[in-house]
């Protein structure tokens, strides 16, 4: 029989009518057999998701404030998705007890957070009548705080043949003490792939409130259409610039293991969203690029020195200068007698002065400048290692809306464009793009 591990974000558990919108979806399909939730999310837009009560908690508690009125709002929102769901009022009450005393005693900051996932597990388990897993006796964390991807593997995978069907919540792992670690925000997704890999599941299915990818920022391009494959490479490309549906950790437990994602919309199951796949033979997309992603934000530092070309070492002097103070840059283009580095204004600003100096002391460059306010664009797409004029059609679509192009950048992998235009300039460069390629 096939295997589907299924994450359902916390916009698709926020209330009563989304869990049963979620217990339809689960039994609609027998693969459907293990079940990775999130905790409560925003029930409308004012709301607060309950990890995010759960931080207060935590802060409130640290500082020495009574954090009953906020504890109490998370009982309410548990106990209120119990009541109309039918099932017995006190499955949570000793679970809530123990977790105000443990908040209370000051257990950290990660414990508080993970309860959100861990008590709507136990939740889900009880409605789908399936198992519960604590995720902290089968996901582990090294002493270093980094994810134990192959203890977790080896414990989970063996765990899971003892329960056909089970529910294990999202975002959290236990450290070798014992104590309870998070990932970073977002990270029930992680959970949904590591649980894929033990499983050795066929499909990867993230239930999520939006059909998929598009195949750019709604909020910059209007009406963008969905993607309907895409290769891991190609999602990190687009992610790392922007395009967050899934969390970017998410991607490697599955990609080891050749398991497809598909994200899917629980507000609209007849969609069939994106497929997230290793090789893309049997998926041809009509489009020669995927996608389009960008950013605002970046500046170039931009060194200029005769005879650069004849200076061995040059790069690796000014490169050793970032790394002395842990900044990391995006891009390198260089020319004869130039080089630019290309870096996010954010993570230059406190070290701007300091830098340069550095960067004068080691290479004593004829001249040194930073501009900021650069847009940077990717165009991501696995059709143009074989499509001829792909950049002439994204350079004639940027040039015809009078867009001056500040930086270009492209890989021999061919996978990717990129472009570097004025900030004001980034949301006309988008859609000159897009329109090209997309009619
Ligand atoms: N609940 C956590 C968060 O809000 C983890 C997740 O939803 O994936 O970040």
């Amino acid at each position: 029989m096939q295997v589907k591990v299924v994450k359902f974000g916390g916009s698709s558990l926020a209330d009563a009518e989304h869990f049963r919108q979620v217990a339809s979806i689960i039994r609609a399909d027998e693969a459907r057999r293990y079940v990775v939730p999130s905790a409560p999310g925003k029930r409308f837009p004012e709301d607060t998701k309950v990890t995010d009560l759960l931080y207060t908690c935590y802060e409130m508690v640290r500082r020495g404030e009574d954090m009953t009125p906020v504890f109490e709002q998370i009982r309410a929102r548990y106990n209120g998705i119990i009541e109309e769901l039918g099932l017995d009022c006190s499955i949570l009450e000793d679970e809530l007890t123990f977790v105000r005393g443990a908040l209370l005693h000051n257990s950290g900051r990660d414990y508080a957070a993970s309860r959100g996932e861990y008590l709507n597990g136990i939740v889900l388990a009880k409605y789908l009548g399936f198992d519960f897993i604590d995720a902290a006796n089968v996901i582990f964390f090294c002493d270093d705080g980094s994810f134990d991807a192959e203890h977790t593997n080896a414990i989970l995978s063996e765990v899971l043949q003892r329960h056909p069907r089970a529910v294990i919540p999202g975002f959290y792992g236990s450290m070798p003490n014992g104590t309870i670690k998070t990932f970073s925000r977002g990270g029930s997704d992680i959970t949904g792939s590591i649980v894929a890999r033990a499983a050795q599941a066929d499909l990867y299915e993230n239930w999520t409130d939006v059909s998929g990818f598009l195949m750019a920022d709604p909020r910059v391009v209007k009406g963008a259409q969905p993607i309907e494959t895409i290769t891991y490479r190609e999602l990190r490309e687009l992610s790392y610039m922007g395009a967050g549906v899934l969390h970017e950790d998410a991607i490697f437990p599955v990609r080891f293991a050749g398991i497809p994602i598909n994200i899917r919309n629980t507000n609209q199951p007849g969609d069939e969203g994106t497929m997230i796949v290793a090789q893309t033979d049997k998926y041809d997309s009509e489009h020669v690029i995927t996608g389009i992603a960008g950013k605002k934000g970046f500046s170039v530092i931009t060194i200029e020195k005769d005879m650069m070309n004849a200076e061995i070492g040059f790069g690796r002097r000014v490169l050793e200068v970032l790394e002395e103070e842990g900044v990391s840059f995006e891009h390198l283009p260089s020319g004869i007698d130039t080089m630019s580095v290309v870096l996010s204004t954010q993570a230059l600003e406190e070290h701007r002065d300091h830098m340069l100096n550095r960067i004068c002391t080691k290479v004593n460059p004829d001249s040194i400048s930073v501009e900021d306010g650069l847009a940077l664009i990717a165009v991501v797409g696995r059709g143009m290692v074989k499509a001829k004029g792909t950049a002439a059609r994204v350079f004639r679509a940027v040039a015809d809306a009078s867009v001056n192009i500040r930086m270009i950048d492209q890989g021999s992998c061919e996978l990717n464009i990129i472009l570097g235009v004025d900030d004001h300039d980034f949301e006309r460069a988008m859609n000159a793009i897009y329109a090209e390629f997309v009619k």
